[in-house]
């Protein structure tokens, strides 16, 4: 059993990496911006502050903790999560680490890897970003094109932008990012679970990279 997450800035291609890494390890998938994002899209069971959610991200602020945290522990609960789990997007303050360490110690994480990727290229790769509304596909009209213009590969959907890929709201995600999130890289390099990998690299290099660190594990 594996348990894992990844930790990088926003547009460090953690989608895209989380993807691959849960069909090859086959365990389940949790991103919190997923879930987030089908709330308000009225897809995820539940009742939620949707508006406030909303709110949250389209300014680039973090969801509260107590919010994310109950959501993350329930998902968890599920039977797929058994096998072993990858958290994508969680947890993203010293506060959701703790909490998590404390409400969920029977599902201590076995490796964090942290995507180290430069600063420079991220509102690019941010603003650039596509996905597919029907598959969940993530392309980048910069560096990872589709094969037509704005059509998913798989399944010939139109691709959309997410609402909060602007350029204002990039720069407030990349702040909290440094100021919330960043703390927890010595939070887990302290507890030794915390494996650096180059993300600047190719997706498939960055993909071969991490394989290496967890199962140097
Ligand atoms: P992501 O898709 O991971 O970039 O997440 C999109 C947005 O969802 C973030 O900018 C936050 O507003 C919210 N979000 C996702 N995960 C968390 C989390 N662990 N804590 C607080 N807010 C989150």
């Amino acid at each position: 059993m594996k348990n894992l997450a990844l930790l990088a800035p926003p547009g460090g291609g953690k989608g895209t990496q989380a993807e691959r890494l849960v069909k090859t390890l086959n365990i389940a998938h949790i991103s919190t911006g997923d879930i987030f994002r089908s709330i308000v899209k009225g897809t995820y069971k539940g009742s939620f502050p949707v508006n406030e959610i909303l709110d949250y991200m389209n300014k680039g602020l973090l969801v509260p903790d107590d919010i994310v945290v109950k959501i993350t522990l329930e998902r968890l609960n599920q039977d797929d999560c058994k096998n072993g789990f990858l958290l994508d997007g969680f947890p993203r303050t010293l506060n959701q680490a703790e909490m998590f360490d404390k409400l969920a110690s029977d599902k201590k994480l076995d490796v964090v890897v942290l995507l180290e990727v430069n600063e420079d290229g991220l509102i690019k790769r941010l603003t650039g970003r596509r996905s597919c509304p029907k598959c969940g596909k993530i392309y980048n009209i910069y560096y990872t094109p589709p094969k037509k213009e704005n059509i998913c590969d798989d399944d010939g959907e139109t691709l959309i932008t997410r609402s909060d890929d602007t350029v204002e709201t990039v720069k407030k995600r990349l702040d909290v990012y440094k100021n919330e999130t960043m703390p927890l890289i010595s939070y887990y390099e302290k507890k030794g679970v915390l494996k650096r990998v180059d993300g600047d690299r190719s997706v498939e290099e960055v993909f071969k990279q991490i394989m290496e660190v967890i199962e140097g594990k």
